[in-house]
């Protein structure tokens, strides 16, 4: 139901970077190896995503504004608990419960497309249409019916800022797929496919950055992760013993002599999700300690991977906090890994 969307909404749709997050994660769910991102004033006007995905069926394209779990909210005491409600399949319904939403779409397969709008939840139109295979998405006025919302929305350039910052995470997190990203004045990122994230860096950050960056490889066997299994008289109900499997992480630091000033160069990504992670960024605060002033910051793409059962990626819906099992054994890893990188690249 609509109130249902609406609350679903406020916790999955923050800001335009969060409905371009959830738009694109689509896109790439659908297979699409090229994806085109529009936006006009920040996103608050327009976000637009064309993909050339699998595309979607008439049933399909409507069963996707449908909200998979409409009774799980019934009390105010579930709204406290939200977050720890599974998300699965809100994404959409949330969105077109706040803005007005036209999706165009056609399956591989199918021989006519179709197209259909949604304003504030309530669906308007849905029609046959000839149409390339693939989706394209536009989302416009958001939160025109949450004033509230609209309020709390920065300047266009900071939500551009965060979009633009969103779309090149998952760029190098992709780089065998095309992306694009153009506002209604100028193309921020235009990144054709390439080989690997090494290549992907050179596009998107130019060579100075990348003849700084020094390659990180490491691996652990999970079954050593640091805590002691504690004796079978201290083990609670609550007691699990770490998966078996492998904790890595790959991808690039930079060498001292290259800094920034805040840690927008930072990207991480765990299970090839994207992340911001306190105890992470931490990791890496020790790993340049006595190497660079504290003040300034590393540039690092970094690709970690361990058991899913490890991490609970779903702390928060639209924000990008994640839990570990094993905190400390996941921090001391990733530190160690970097440090012997630095060591491994001097002359
Ligand atoms: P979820 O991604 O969790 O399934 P969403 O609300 O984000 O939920 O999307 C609902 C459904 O709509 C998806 O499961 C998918 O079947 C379909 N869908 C959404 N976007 C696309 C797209 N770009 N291409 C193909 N199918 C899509
Ligand atoms: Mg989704």
């Amino acid at each position: 139901d609509q109130v249902a969307n609406q609350i679903a909404a406020g916790e999955v749709v923050e800001r335009p970077a969060s409905v371009v997050k959830e738009l694109l994660e689509n896109s790439l769910d659908a297979g699409a190896t090229r994806i085109r991102l529009e936006i006009e004033a920040g996103g608050r006007k327009l976000i637009r995503i064309v993909d050339n995905g699998h595309g979607m069926g008439r049933d399909d394209a409507l069963l996707a504004f449908e909200r998979h779990a409409t009774s799980k909210l019934r009390s105010s005491d579930d709204l406290l608990s939200i977050a720890t409600l599974g998300f699965r399949g809100e994404a959409l319904p949330s969105i077109a419960s706040v803005a007005r939403v036209s999706l165009e779409t056609r399956a591989v397969e199918d021989e006519v497309g179709t197209m259909l709008e949604i304003a504030g939840g309530n669906l308007l139109r849905v029609e046959d249409a000839g149409l390339p295979a693939g989706t394209t998405i536009a989302v416009r006025d958001l939160f025109f019916n949450t004033p509230a919302r609209r309020k709390f929305l920065r300047s266009e350039q900071t939500e551009l800022g965060h979009v633009a910052a969103l779309v090149t995470h998952y760029a190098l997190a992709h780089p065998d797929k095309h992306f694009e990203l153009h506002s209604s004045t100028q193309s921020l990122l235009v990144a054709p496919a390439v080989a690997n994230a090494g290549e992907r860096l050179y596009q998107i950050f130019g060579r100075e950055t990348f003849e700084s960056l020094i390659p990180v490889a490491a691996e652990l066997d999970f079954s050593r992760a640091g805590l002691p299994e504690p004796p079978p008289w201290k083990r609670g109900e609550d007691y699990e013993a770490p998966e078996p499997g492998f904790i890595r992480l790959t991808g690039f630091v930079s060498k001292p002599e290259l800094q920034k000033l805040n840690r927008n160069s930072i990207y991480v990504f765990v299970n090839g999700r994207l992340i911001r992670d306190r105890l992470i960024l931490h990791a890496f605060t020790e790993a340049y300690r006595n190497i660079i002033p504290p003040t300034s910051y590393p540039v690092v793409l970094l690709f970690l991977e361990m058991p899913p059962q490890e991490v609970d990626v779903n702390v928060h819906p639209a924000k990008t906090e994640v839990r570990f099992r094993q905190g400390s054994f996941v921090h001391d890893f990733v530190r160690d890994a970097v440090r012997t990188a630095q060591m491994n690249a001097r002359p």
